[in-house]
């Protein structure tokens, strides 16, 4: 079934329209079910047998700790007085024409992820990993690093659009990874490291230790393909074919990837559970599902309390 679908897929993004301040964080009220929470047990015994569990996640698990998604004009990015969309910056087309100042977002968004801190998603997400062990799978679209600070291990966790702690070579030498460099001078906040502009010493860290080209941020752009090597592309597949349930949590299905896990595991009759403050489309195919459910509301709600009724269920 895996081979029947394209090695190599691009990145696709839909335009998103409401906005998404990023502080304060809106917790919204009381969960809402769009199924029955008997469906839910039921999903969740079957988590509790054999078989994968694979939790899916997206920006929307990052954004009760303050990184904001792309939803609204926090990632807008002015280049000579000319303003960028998110989509727009994170483009191998855009490093091409700019690198520069495409590094200079990346530090800014850096320093972003690195004064947040993993909420109550993100270690509820470690427990299930500890609860489950070999039987469970993190796939990740976030590149803030989030998931391995909050302890999730590396091995089980799939960052399929990378990491933006890490850098590779701009040149492709080589596919190793490299930490950013601990002399960067970028200011630790994120507002002073918006107005930051990169010195010469900088640059000169930003190179490839290979070969010597300049670097670039380890992050899979919109205008780039996924692979296994870098991007656990068909480590995802595998692990979509053989899940008995998905639990999606905070993404807008807009990433071509996360399409194909939802699908391959739904058409193999995986449970799916879908956590999100706003509908969208994996929240419409778990309600299609007799074995689906879509509960809406906020991660740092929903995730913990799955989690713990999973426990339950396997300690009997
Ligand atoms: P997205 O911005 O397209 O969608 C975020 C989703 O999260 C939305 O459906 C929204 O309703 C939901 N959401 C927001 N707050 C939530 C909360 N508290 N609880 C539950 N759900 C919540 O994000 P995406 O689907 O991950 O895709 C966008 C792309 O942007 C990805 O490629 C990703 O790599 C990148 N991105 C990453 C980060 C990060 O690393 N934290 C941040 C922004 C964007
Ligand atoms: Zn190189």
């Amino acid at each position: 079934m895996i081979n029947a679908i394209a090695r190599k897929i691009l990145v696709t993004i839909r335009p998103v329209s409401s906005l998404q301040a990023r502080t304060p964080v809106v917790y919204p009220p009381a969960p809402l079910y769009s199924g029955s929470v008997s469906n839910l047990t039921a999903i969740l015994e079957r988590a509790a047998g054999d078989g994968l569990v694979v939790a899916l996640t997206g920006a929307g698990i990052s954004a009760e700790s303050g990184i904001p998604t792309f939803r609204g004009e926090e990632g807008y990015w002015t280049v000579d007085s000319k303003v960028y969309r998110p989509q727009e910056m994170a483009t191998n087309t855009a490093y091409r024409r700019m690198p520069e100042d495409v590094w200079q977002w990346y530090l800014y968004r850096r320093a972003v992820c690195r004064e947040a801190a993993p909420n109550l998603a993100h270690a509820a997400l470690v427990e299930l990993d500890q609860l489950l062990g070999e039987r469970f799978r993190l796939i990740t679209q976030n590149v803030d690093g989030l998931h391995l600070r909050a302890g999730s291990p590396m091995e089980r966790t799939y960052q399929i659009h990378g990491n933006i702690d890490y850098m590779r070579c701009g040149n492709d030498c080589t596919n190793e990874l490299w930490p950013l460099p601990s002399d960067l001078q970028v200011p630790e906040d994120h507002l002073a490291a918006k107005e930051y502009r990169l010195s010469e010493a900088d640059l000169a860290l930003l190179r490839c230790p290979e070969c010597g080209a300049r670097s670039r941020p380890h992050v899979l752009w919109f205008d780039e393909s996924y692979d296994e090597p870098l991007f656990r592309f068909e480590s995802s597949l595998e692990a979509a074919a053989h899940a008995v349930v998905v639990i999606i949590v905070g993404t807008s299905a807009a990433t071509t990837l996360p399409n194909h896990v939802v699908n391959l595991a739904a058409r193999a009759g995986a449970g799916i559970i879908d956590i999100n403050i706003d509908t969208n489309p994996f929240a419409e195919i778990a309600d299609q599902l007799p074995t689906g459910i879509a509960l809406r509301g906020a991660a740092g709600e929903h995730v913990p309390s799955v989690v713990k009724q999973l426990s339950e269920i396997v300690a009997g």
